[in-house]
């Protein structure tokens, strides 16, 4: 007997694959905090690779780039952090580091969209992170290209262009733990999925986005994306 609901139920946010017709459908994001050393001083904390810090975005805050995003309500300091995104085709939990890298389906370049000033003020009162990070549309991420089975990125520059100025640049070489590394540490605490997207941390140099600005985000390897805040 099929379900019926009192309301259609919602449909997965889905991102284009480069080089396919199929649309990939998230399921949930998950992000590391402070996996570059020169972030997490900027911020005021040390990075620390054995005690890594995670949270989540609700799966529909993905928003697909090029295009514009909404700048959000209850802010006056909404930040960029420009990042390497994994798209899972595998999961489970418990991951080994083999087992991580093949469940990599593909890398795309995403924006840890940050209302700051709520997220500082949460830190500052040792509340949950929540408002601060998750959001609609806090979570804009270009296309997804496809890796061979195996393999992902552990090198390679990450900058982030704002009205044409450099904002934020570095190496993925820099990260504190790996790719598959963040993948293990996140199976360990959650039983991972196909569809889900993990958000690998910022290099240093994030700051403020206002209504007008357009971005171009760049990680060796991947094409360029490119948005504007509205
Ligand atoms: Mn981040």
């Amino acid at each position: 007997m099929t379900a019926s609901f009192p309301f259609p139920p919602a449909l997965p946010v889905t991102l284009a694959i480069v080089g396919s017709d199929q649309r990939f459908p998230v399921r949930r994001i998950y992000c590391i905090g402070r996996n570059y050393a020169e972030h997490a001083r900027e911020m005021g904390v040390a990075g620390d690779a054995a005690a890594p810090v995670f949270f989540l975005k609700p799966g529909d805050s993905a928003v697909a780039l090029p295009g514009p995003v909404r700048y959000p309500p209850a802010t006056a300091d909404l930040h960029h952090e420009v990042e390497l995104v994994l798209a899972l085709a595998a999961g489970g939990s418990d991951l080994d580091e083999t087992q991580a890298g093949a469940a990599i389906f593909g890398h795309a370049i995403g924006l840890d969209l940050t209302r700051r000033d709520l997220q500082s003020a949460a830190k500052a009162l040792r509340q949950p992170w929540d408002t601060g990070k998750s959001f609609e549309q806090a979570a804009p991420v270009g296309p997804i290209q496809p890796v061979a089975h195996g393999h992902y990125f552990d090198r390679g520059e990450i900058s982030l262009e704002v009205n044409g100025q450099v904002r934020q640049r570095g190496d993925l070489a820099q990260m504190l733990l790996s790719p598959a590394q963040v993948i293990v540490a996140l199976s360990r605490l959650y039983t991972l999925a196909p569809g889900d997207l993990v958000f690998t941390g910022t290099p240093a140099g994030v700051g403020p986005l206002q209504r007008g600005d357009t971005f171009s985000a760049r990680i060796q390897g991947l094409a360029p994306v490119h948005g504007s805040i509205v």
